[in-house]
């Protein structure tokens, strides 16, 4: 019970309350020390699990290393706001529209590619077209790493500012190689030298100053130094990162974007990361899974293949994938289904014991405010305990504004007929030297269900009493 283990944890040298977060390793450490193994699972682990079973893994190249290919790199651009983001993004896409596209259709679709031709040699970049470093963190959080190059822009005429460091820790947090864009050098004021001066606080030394890092002064509005600041990316992948992949196999990738488009129905913007991605392929993305219909780029056209570093507009899902969300090429359509059942159970389950928190004792305090009401359920090793009990609990003297009510009992184990009564009515259960069967446990856990265990009936008496009066202390 929580008094056991907030005693446990206290000889372990934790002062906790009931109701606290502890760390994975003191859990860990609960366990030993009560005789249990603990085994802290991360969703990803989970998922790596359920992927297993299918004989599936996400994010390794299969093959041998004459199977890796060389790859585009992949660029988000980060900053403070007003910095000129959006801008540079649009003159750096503008520049390479070609003639025959140019007064096309380009579409927003998350992300874009440009080719280069500096210095005789064609190479293709691509740019995730969301800046800021919000989607980048976000997308870090679900575990996946879309970027491989941070272009940080700073306004050579305002400088480092608070949104400028975030996106530089961002970056580095990530291992994410950073080129610094000097921007806004068309302006009055603009002190390209300050700006380098100020970016070698943050570890980020030019390579004119004996550092690693490039900087080049940019104007996005006058589509000044635009090269030469692609130019500086496919440097510094050249000279820190290994940008192969196996363009030989089943595709995996991910979501960059997603949503519903009225006429096509779910669309999302993948970014392969490798393998190919063809038109046909069954596919799924989180817990969304469906069949390739349709391909389509940033200028609109149809697609049939995706190589690696490509990003395209996936129409054929079933439902509409999460950003962030991993994509996998499996063999047949009935699997991609089982792999998005499968994820689709553990996240509505996730979310039941996260959203359906039922009344606790220890958060008592708020749930009366909502219903005055304490509706308690009691099981008992025999008729006489459980008399005993309600019989000493409705005797507790609490303020006229809340009651006490024993809604069921019953002698015997706690059982999944008692939890369900509990959640639907929102009641406390109190186990009087019994156990709940398993089954039970693991429905109160997905209903949020409290169940508490005695065998001193005052115990249970003080516990009760002093929730309703709000403070249920911890017990060390
Ligand atoms: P974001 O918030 O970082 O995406 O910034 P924007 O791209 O929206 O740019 C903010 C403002 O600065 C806009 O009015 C841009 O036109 C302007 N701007 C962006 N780049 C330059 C530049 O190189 N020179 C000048 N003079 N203005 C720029």
């Amino acid at each position: 019970n929580p008094a056991a283990l907030v005693q446990a944890l206290f000889n372990l040298g934790e002062m906790v309350t009931a109701t606290a977060s502890v760390a994975d390793e003191t859990l860990e450490l609960l366990g030993s020390e009560m005789n249990y193994v603990v085994q802290v699972v991360s969703p990803e682990d989970e998922d790596r699990e359920l992927l297993d079973s299918f004989d599936l893994t996400f994010g390794e190249d299969a093959g041998t290393d004459e199977d890796l290919e060389q790859r585009p790199p992949v660029v988000t651009v980060m900053g403070h706001v007003d910095h000129g983001k959006t801008r540079l993004l649009d003159t750096i896409r503008k520049a390479n529209v070609g003639e025959g596209e140019a007064g096309g259709i380009t579409q927003h679709i998350g992300a874009y590619q440009v080719e280069t031709h500096l210095e005789g040699n064609d190479r293709v970049i691509t740019f995730i077209d969301t800046p800021g470093h919000e989607a980048f963190t976000a997308m870090r959080a679900r575990g996946a790493q879309a970027t491989d190059i941070a272009i940080i822009v700073v306004a050579a005429d305002d400088g480092v500012m608070p949104q400028t460091v975030e996106a530089i820790n961002h970056a580095q947090a990530a291992e994410v190689p950073i080129v610094v864009a000097v921007n806004k050098i068309d302006k009055e004021g603009a002190d390209p030298a300050k700006i380098r001066g100020q970016m070698t606080e943050y570890g980020l030394i030019p390579e004119e100053y004996g550092g690693d890092s490039m900087f080049v002064d940019i104007s996005a509005k006058q589509g000044l130094n635009i090269d030469e600041l692609l130019e500086a990316v496919l440097l510094t992948a050249d000279a820190s990162l290994d940008l192969r992949a196996n363009p030989h196999m089943d595709a995996q990738g991910v979501a960059i974007e997603a949503h519903l488009d009225r006429g096509r129905g779910p669309v999302a913007t993948v970014l392969i990361k490798r393998g190919t991605l063809r038109v046909g392929d069954s596919i799924v993305a989180g817990d969304a899974y469906g069949r390739v219909r349709r391909m389509v780029d940033e200028n609109g056209d149809d697609v049939a293949e995706a190589l690696p570093s490509r990003p395209v507009q996936v129409v054929g899902f079933t439902s509409v994938p999460g950003a962030g969300d991993n994509l996998l090429v499996v063999d047949e359509d009935r699997v991609a289904r089982q792999i998005a059942d499968k994820r689709n159970a553990r996240k509505r389950n996730a979310l039941a014991a996260r959203g359906r928190k039922r009344i606790s004792l220890e958060d008592l305090d708020s749930a009366l405010k909502e219903h005055s009401q304490l509706n308690l359920i009691i099981k008992g090793d025999n008729s006489g305990t459980v008399e005993a009990l309600e019989e000493a609990l409705l005797g507790i003297e609490i303020d006229d504004e809340v009651q006490l009510r024993v809604i069921d009992r019953g002698v015997g184990a706690v059982t999944e007929t008692n939890v369900n009564l509990a959640a639907a009515s929102d009641a406390v259960i109190l186990g009087f030297n019994v156990r709940a069967e398993g089954k039970a446990t693991e429905l109160a856990n997905r209903e949020g269900v409290d169940i508490r265990y005695y065998s001193v009936i005052y115990q249970a008496i003080d516990e009760i009493e002093s929730a309703l009066k709000g403070m249920l202390k911890p017990v060390y």
